[in-house]
């Protein structure tokens, strides 16, 4: 395997590709960690076209799959956790009752794994870990399991929260994402805004990754739903906040 640089962690298999993957350059490695890797959520439209048994383990391999051809068109590198999605536990993704649980299940697997990556590298890891807006359970475990581990993981890691999308693509839910993304951080904790404007044939490139996601998509996905967009202008951009001090 090749030196790690910057691992990501999508609690989904089309995480990644739906809140960053504008930012992929050429010259650059990413590691994927797929989290909540099994799966039964499909799309109606698409689940119409199957045929045959359809169950989780089918479903987990069609979203396996979709990813595998994503990680053909750049250079990257991936890997899946197992743990279950929201809707295969039983659960609504926006209920949070169970939240401390999952944060706890996810920390037992999560943070051991991390800390192998790092032990193999020389040099501190970029560490790129979803904010939570949109309020999806699975996005906020992640979040807060990485927030309880903050001071060990800083030795090894260095901490860049994305903004979740198509979440952050509605203005009223990023707002609400933000502000509440802060308030998990203790107040003397600051971070720095990086946007990345897309241009065109950015935004042709990542429409085209999005694609591939196709159970996931209940109509033609806009390329809108994925960007967010520039305060008046016609621009679009992803969102990343580096954490600068703990
Ligand atoms: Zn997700």
């Amino acid at each position: 395997m090749k030196n790690i640089k910057k691992v990501v962690l999508s609690p989904h298999y089309d995480d990644f590709c739906f809140s960053l993957s504008g930012f992929i350059k050429a010259e650059e490695h990413w590691h994927v960690i797929n989290i909540f890797s099994q799966c039964n959520h499909i799309a109606d439209r698409y689940l119409k076209c199957l045929t045959g048994e359809i169950n989780y383990l089918k479903i987990t391999a069609i979203r396996d799959q979709e990813d595998i051809e994503f990680f053909k068109l750049f250079d990257g590198s991936r890997e899946n956790l197992g743990l279950k999605e929201a809707t295969l536990r039983g659960s609504n993704p926006f209920d949070l009752k169970y939240l401390n649980e999952v944060i706890g299940e996810l920390s037992k697997v999560l943070v051991p794994r991390l800390n192998q990556i790092s032990a193999k590298e020389s040099s501190v890891i970029d560490l790129y870990c979803p904010m939570g807006i949109g309020g999806h359970i699975d996005h906020l475990a992640t979040l807060l399991c990485i927030r309880n581990s903050l001071i060990d993981l800083s030795k090894s890691f260095n901490f860049y929260f994305y903004e979740d999308l198509p979440y952050a693509s509605n203005p009223t839910m990023r707002q609400k994402g933000l502000s509440n993304f802060s308030a998990n951080f203790h107040d003397s904790i600051q971070f720095l805004n990086r946007v990345n404007l897309l241009n065109d044939s950015e935004k042709f490139l990542k429409s085209k990754f999005i694609s591939i996601y196709r159970s996931q998509h209940e109509s033609e996905p806009s390329f809108d739903r994925f960007s967010i967009a520039h305060n008046g202008h016609n621009a679009r951009f992803e969102s990343v906040w580096s954490l600068i001090n703990i």
